[in-house]
């Protein structure tokens, strides 16, 4: 399945993340695809809150993951710029985050592509002007709830 968008804002790119978020019913892992600007973290804020997430929410490009507990399911945001092996992932604990009852988001998925679950969404995100991307969210999965988005 693949559905494609464009927004023309920010705001946009999180309401499409909320209404994304809103649509998750369980246990699920979201890939991003796209450069550093392209609105990889603004559509995870925005998915927080489809969540029903209303805490602090931040790009964990320090930490390389960041919980955020207390909405419908906890979410679980990683970055993977600085991770380079799959010794890095096991000490992050990625797998052990897969097996959990949550939404496991990976921003540069790109760099753990081996380690995604077979069922992954993937959102990919390019750059189309200043205010302007394309946002191509698919997957290979059964992932039948992306029908309501
Ligand atoms: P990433 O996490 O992919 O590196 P961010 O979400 O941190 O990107 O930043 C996206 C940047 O692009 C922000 O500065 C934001 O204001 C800007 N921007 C401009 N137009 C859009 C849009 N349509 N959607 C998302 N971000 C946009
Ligand atoms: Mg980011």
């Amino acid at each position: 399945m693949e559905i494609k968008f464009t927004t023309c804002s920010p705001k946009e790119t999180a309401n499409l993340g909320e209404r994304l978020g809103r649509a998750i019913k369980g246990k699920c892992t979201l890939a991003f695809l796209g450069d550093l600007g392209a609105g990889k973290t603004c559509f995870t804020l925005g998915l927080a809150k489809g969540l029903e997430y209303f805490g602090e929410a931040n790009s964990p490009t320090f930490a390389i993951v960041n919980e955020y507990l207390g909405g419908r399911l906890p979410i679980y945001h990683f970055d993977m710029y600085r991770i380079t092996s799959e010794d890095d992932l096991y000490s992050v604990g990625f797998y052990d985050y897969l097996e959990q009852n949550g939404v496991t988001v990976v921003e540069w998925s790109e760099n753990v592509d081996y380690a995604l679950p077979p069922d992954t969404v993937f959102i990919e995100i390019t750059v189309a002007g200043e205010s302007k991307r394309n946002i191509v969210i698919k997957s290979n999965g059964d992932n039948d709830f992306l029908k309501e988005i």
